[in-house]
């Protein structure tokens, strides 16, 4: 795609699709991209929601643009479909967070009503799109609507261990491998829980959170295949990671979360039993305890020949696949019990998840720039050292940004209101786009409502955005902006300045040295 086209298709974000969502679709570059983008370039009715591709492939810069990305796929797509795609494709990058973090980052890159999740590896049926407006259109006012999944097997021989598990998430409710959710709700429960490091759980977590164990996530007509994966002859050993995240699921959702969840309650009390009966076999032999150790190897062996068989039975009983269901069931009950174990240790005092606000409101004076008193001189605009990078990286996690500013110079004669707006242009030069300016040009005896520490201009952006003031952050450098968030239903953060009144610092709850401070705890959650 050229340069011109898609600064077009970009420009079209403003305009309304057929249907009122956006498709997010987490990538790490694996080939299956350039067939799930196909399918989406051929719909049955033509897609023409925009589709943002979140680039998690580890080390990228993230703030860097995903051109490269882009480029090669728009190449691809025109080699093979021997004209352009029409598709409104967009890329950001996620730098490899893993899926939960890339998904996040997508949604609050999306405007539209709803947010349709697809995986990198599905590939949508031709009517999909067709589909999806009208399991949209019949969703009502539930949260969510999920879509079929279709997992082919092989027809000559009877399906492996490994793809009977991919198999089951045809039966699976609320996978995220075709989910689509209202966009309002996902902001207000902040997405999905970034401790989920991988596709597992998270999309149980989020779904539990917005209620779809009441029915509040129906159950669509459009349909995707979600093809077996590769995979070598440990991968069932390694997905024992996964009873670290049913650590965190527990901590989160107490202990019935199997069932609100509707997750297969899964073997792992037997996994505790097989380890304790290897640990018994082997603490036996170290102290001499001869009948407890002959005793525990023996329940060992039982246990194990169990698992085996319970995992080889249904399979194709050729010779690779008895030989890894051997080697792997004996080792997978006490990979599972370290990573409980670990995950219990990591997650022991995990709180309910709090994500990142959609909206950080910024004071001007003495927190974006140095403050120049009743400053009406572009020239004299000079930010605060790192304050650029900070809000790139808050721009790059898809964060909107708002500038909140009392200028009552603009009121008291000392400044035309031209001369603040050409301050305020050059601000963005020097600083990138904001989102919003709310600018207070009262003087303080006017008693307008809009003056810090009055509310007015809190309410508003927030308003005017569309953000709930629960989602939204305020960062400024003295006590007024602090009561002005506070007052609107906002957190808030002081930075002090030299300037700022020791007594404000005092009174401020939430306070960092620098924005970028602020920045590093926001992601950690406190806010
Ligand atoms: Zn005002």
């Amino acid at each position: 795609m050229s340069q011109d086209v898609r600064e077009r298709s970009m420009a079209e974000e403003g305009t309304r699709a057929l249907v009122d969502t956006t498709v997010v679709v987490p990538t790490v570059g694996r080939p299956s991209l350039l067939t799930l983008c196909l399918a989406l370039a051929t719909q049955s009715r033509p897609l023409d929601a925009p589709v943002v591709l979140v680039d998690d492939r580890p080390g990228a810069d993230t703030r860097a643009p995903g051109d490269g990305l882009l480029d090669g796929l728009d190449r691809q797509l025109a080699e093979r479909l021997g004209g352009p795609h029409g598709l409104r494709l967009r890329v950001v990058r996620s730098g490899g967070g893993g899926p939960a973090r890339a998904r996040n980052i997508g949604w609050r890159h999306a405007r539209s009503t709803w947010v349709s999740f697809l995986d990198d590896d599905v590939v949508p049926d031709p009517d999909w799109y067709e589909l999806l407006a009208s399991d949209l259109l019949l969703a009502g006012q539930a949260v969510g609507s999920t879509g079929r999944v279709r997992v082919p097997l092989p027809r000559d021989r009877r399906p492996t261990d490994w793809e009977r598990g991919t198999a089951g998430l045809e039966t699976s409710a609320w996978i995220t491998a075709d989910l689509t959710y209202r966009r309002d709700r996902l902001s207000a429960v902040g997405g999905f829980d970034e401790r989920f490091p991988r596709a597992f759980r998270e999309d149980a977590d989020l779904a539990l959170r917005l209620g779809a164990d009441h029915g509040t996530v129906v159950a669509g007509a459009r349909a995707i295949t979600h093809p077996v994966r590769p995979a070598d002859d440990w991968a069932s050993l390694r997905q024992q990671a996964g009873n670290a995240d049913d650590r965190l699921m527990r901590r989160l959702h107490g202990r019935g979360w199997h069932d609100r969840a509707a997750a297969p309650p899964g073997r792992f009390g037997r996994h505790v039993a097989t380890t304790a009966a290897a640990g018994l076999a082997v603490g036996g032999l170290l102290t001499g305890h001869r009948r407890a150790a002959a005793g525990g190897a023996l329940a060992w062996t039982v246990a194990t020949a169990e698992l085996a068989w319970a995992r080889i039975a249904p399979g194709p009983r050729d010779r690779d696949e008895v030989r890894r269901m051997l080697l792997t069931s004996a080792a997978i009950p006490v990979a599972a019990c370290w990573h409980a174990a670990r995950g219990a240790l990591r997650h022991r005092h995990a709180e309910p998840w709090r994500g990142v606000p959609d909206l950080v409101l910024l004071d001007r004076d003495g927190t974006l720039v140095h403050d120049v008193p009743y400053n009406g001189d572009p020239d004299l605009v000079a930010p605060i050292d790192g304050v650029r990078e900070t809000l790139d990286r808050l721009r790059a996690l898809g964060i909107r940004l708002a500038v909140v500013s009392n200028q009552s110079a603009v009121g008291t004669g000392r400044i035309t209101a031209a001369q603040m707006a050409a301050v305020n242009a050059r601000v963005e030069e020097l600083l990138g786009p904001f989102d919003g300016w709310y600018v207070c040009p009262h003087a303080p005896g006017d008693g307008c409502g809009c003056r810090k520490p009055a509310p007015g201009l809190v309410e508003r952006s927030c308003a005017e955005l569309g953000v709930d003031p629960a989602r939204c952050l305020m960062v400024g450098d003295i006590g007024a902006d602090v009561e002005a968030a506070r007052a609107a239903g906002v957190s808030a953060y002081l930075v002090p300045t030299p300037q700022t009144r020791p007594e404000e610092v005092a009174a401020a709850t939430r306070r960092a040295p620098t924005l970028g401070d602020v920045v590093d705890r926001v992601l950690e959650g406190d806010w």
